[in-house]
């Protein structure tokens, strides 16, 4: 089961000049940035509520974003959702026929363990899977 959606992740062409944009939307400063490796972006977190909105630069010209940008330009990435047990999710969905992107969570930001799923079998809505790593 999926639950709450963690956060809504925004692909962006200048992190810096983004998060300047946003701090001014929301009218609150992001809490971290953080680069990871495993996806080749830059990212920064911005907590509304109990969501939040991760904004997302490529670090890398071959990176999953710049990709994405050079396509449809700048905007909404991905949805990611709650999972209690993202092994159990992932071999859960996979039955149902959705396609996974990878076949074991990766590291992601944010402590989290993640896995995507590809978006022609979500109606074109990459969404993310996310299982906070405990320590
Ligand atoms: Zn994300």
């Amino acid at each position: 089961m999926l639950k709450k959606p963690e956060h809504i992740g925004i692909a962006v062409k200048n992190l810096e000049n983004s998060n300047a944009l946003f701090t001014k939307l929301f009218g609150k400063s992001f809490y971290k940035i953080e680069p990871v490796e495993s996806e080749h972006v830059s990212t920064s977190f911005f907590m509304l509520g109990d969501t939040k909105i991760e904004l997302l630069e490529a670090s890398d010209p071959n990176s999953a974003i710049a990709k994405f940008i050079e396509k449809k330009g700048e905007g909404i990435h991905h949805i990611a959702f709650d999972v209690e047990d993202i092994y159990a999710e992932m071999k859960r969905l996979q039955e149902e026929g959705f396609e996974l992107i990878h076949r074991e969570p990766k590291k992601g930001a944010d402590n989290k363990l993640i896995c995507f799923l590809h978006p022609k079998s979500t109606n074109g809505v990459l969404i993310e899977l996310c299982q906070e790593i405990k320590n």
